[in-house]
């Protein structure tokens, strides 16, 4: 990338030359993020030096927990599922509701590509996702709010273990998250790579799929294969199921709906042995949906559909719809007050209400289930240059700390005290 390349060619670069004086409205807020920038990038980069895998981000949480500490929140706890954290402030103007903004801790299993002083220390783990950004920009808006905290209520920052796969999000909710701290709503940002630079989405609805696991094992008989009438082809029975389960998105689901079945793999039988008729087939592979409804259906009918299919070769369909994660869906009224946040910060050109969801998944859909709440994405794309997340040459574009530790202070106070926000 042209851009994160003449950055890394002067790491101590402050913002001066950077898109964000153009994005961001001049502000005392601004104003305090850009003279805490370069610390703020130098614990980005220590932190992408050092990425550590889901539940196991011990050093990461304590970075974090060290940098709290030093900002001055009124309540630290760690060892929420693990390695997860959650840091209180309170407002000075007594009781009020609680806003959780959240980050996330963990790297991802794969070797970084990138040439950079800060590339990752550890073999075979990388900060791909942009998480080392985050957690940058949720401890500069910490710093700023804990030094303002004229509004009521409380701000909880919550910084999540294991989001890769390991529905960290879920295990913090599983050990009390939303009781313990009463949060009463719940935002999260990401960077976007496919959008362009400093602009904000926030869908009145779906940002992401539901990302459910799908295994069907098919059983016959078995058999010779010379003498296929005296058994059961299970192989021929399991190309009969995948053929008819790809009609149910195409004839049983809205055409107005989106929905992916997709087999991941197939195994059968032996590769040494020609003509033996195995016994059974087994698939895996992967279902997308947006709606809950439209989710409940694909599961009734991938049942039935396998099920009958495979009877009429004589054969048997057991299917395990394993539900991974939800849909990401934003209440429309918190998206409302996360795109009036960016709007003020940025102008209202980069507040873009509407998006089409992406078919990837997220676990912060269990916090949206839980609790109304917005998922944010803040473009970081400079072009067909720009590296799409989960590659081994990406890298988090170090000019979004500020714009996203802006965006977290603002929906804050958008939140808990409007007027003053
Ligand atoms: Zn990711
Ligand atoms: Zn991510």
């Amino acid at each position: 990338m042209e851009i994160a390349r003449s950055l890394r060619a002067n790491p101590a670069s402050g913002m001066g030359d950077a898109p964000l004086n153009s994005i961001c409205a001049a502000s005392e807020l601004v104003d305090h993020l850009t003279l805490h920038q370069a610390a703020l990038t130098d614990l980005r980069r220590e932190l992408h030096a050092c990425p550590e895998l889901g539940y196991k981000e011990v050093q990461t949480a304590s970075t974090i927990a060290q940098r709290l500490r030093a900002i001055g929140v009124d309540e630290i706890h760690q060892g929420i599922a693990g390695t997860g954290i959650v840091a209180v402030l309170r407002g000075e103007k007594g009781d009020g509701p609680t806003v959780g903004l959240r980050a996330e801790l963990d790297a991802l299993a794969m070797e970084e590509a990138n040439e950079v002083p800060w590339r990752s220390k550890r073999s075979g783990k990388m900060h791909a996702c942009g998480h080392d950004g985050h957690m940058a920009a949720l401890v500069g808006a910490m710093g700023y709010l804990a030094r303002h905290r004229q509004f009521p209520g409380k701000i909880c920052a919550i910084f999540q273990p294991a989001e890769e796969g390991g529905a960290g999000a879920k295990a913090m909710i599983a050990e009390g998250l939303l009781e313990r701290f009463a949060l009463s709503s719940v935002y999260s940002i990401h960077n976007a790579p496919w959008i362009p630079f400093g602009e904000v989405v926030a869908n009145a609805g779906p940002m992401m799929a539901a990302a459910d696991r799908l295994e069907i094992l098919i059983e016959g008989g078995g058999g010779h294969g010379g003498i296929p009438h005296k058994g059961t082809d299970a192989i021929l029975a399991a190309a009969a199921v995948i053929q008819s389960v790809q009609s149910i998105v195409s004839r049983s689901i809205d055409p107005l709906d989106a929905a992916v079945v997709s087999f991941g793999g197939v195994s059968a039988g032996s590769m040494e042995q020609y003509n033996v008729l195995p016994r059974c087939v087994r698939m895996i592979g992967t279902v997308r949906t947006f709606r809950p409804e439209v989710q409940d259906l694909i599961e009734d009918l991938l049942h039935r559909t396998a099920a009958n299919t495979a009877s009429a070769f004589g054969a048997r369909a057991v299917v395990k719809f394993m539900r991974r994660y939800p849909a990401t869906i934003n209440a429309p009224e918190k998206a409302a007050i996360a795109l009036s946040a960016a709007e003020r910060l940025f102008g209202a050109e980069k507040a873009r209400k509407e998006m089409p969801p992406s078919t990837a998944g997220e676990d912060f859909s269990f916090m949206l289930q839980a609790l109304p709440g917005a998922y944010i994405w803040l473009g970081q794309g400079t072009g067909e240059q720009s590296e799409s997340l989960h590659s081994p040459r990406y890298d988090f574009d170090d000019r979004l700390i500020v714009p996203a530790a802006a965006l977290f202070v603002r929906i804050a106070q958008e939140e808990l005290a409007p007027r003053q926000a």
